[in-house]
């Protein structure tokens, strides 16, 4: 699916985000930028040993030794990967709690990172759909506030392009529900 928002290509893709072609991808890490599982595994393979290097130094240099802080981003180059960079972006843990707190992270993860894009002069920018896998934050639930913070961002400070690259057919179905919904509301 695409839309257009305020100039803005927003489209709706299923696949794998590391063959996304767009100048940034964004990864859904964890606090610590060491690499892991899911779509953090996939980009730090599909990336080289160059990506865990540059982000020990973010953490050593950028971040004094501490973790990065949930909603927050960070950038590094892309190495090996088709995209010049990858925004980092820590998503919250979902256990239930804290709904509307939780909810305003996940929406930070989103804003922060096109920020941050904007800031470097990037144009186009794929999103994974952050903490809705080892995370456990509900799909629905996720891509309501994800589509919002993006449609929201844009139409104030439209990029280029925002690809969400949802990795099944079910997430994808979901995403388009929400943002057809979103969309009619105006
Ligand atoms: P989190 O820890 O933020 O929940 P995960 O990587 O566990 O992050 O999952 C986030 C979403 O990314 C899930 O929907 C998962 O299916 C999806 N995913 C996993 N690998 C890829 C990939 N290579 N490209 C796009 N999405 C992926």
């Amino acid at each position: 699916m695409i839309a257009n928002v305020n100039g803005c290509v927003l489209e709706l893709v299923t696949g794998d985000i590391t063959r996304q072609e767009t100048e940034a991808i964004v990864n859904a890490a964890n606090g610590s930028l060491m690499g892991g599982g899911g779509v953090d595994g996939a980009i730090h393979r599909a990336a080289g040993p160059e990506l865990l290097e540059e982000c020990k130094k973010i953490r050593k240099e950028q971040l004094k030794g501490e973790f990065l802080p949930t909603g927050e981003a960070v950038i590094t180059k892309g190495y090996r990967l088709k995209a010049k960079y990858v925004i980092h972006t820590v998503g919250p843990i979902w256990d239930g709690r804290d709904r509307e707190w939780k909810m305003e992270q996940l929406a930070d993860c989103y804003r922060n990172s096109l920020k941050l894009a904007k800031e470097k002069g990037i144009k186009s920018i794929s999103f994974p759909s952050i903490s809705t896998g080892a995370y456990r934050f509900p799909v629905d639930l996720a891509a309501e506030v994800a589509l919002t913070a993006i449609v929201g961002f844009l139409r104030t400070d439209p990029l280029e392009k925002v690809v969400m690259t949802l990795f099944s057919k079910e997430d994808y179905q979901i995403y388009e529900r929400a943002l057809h919904k979103l969309l009619e509301e105006g």
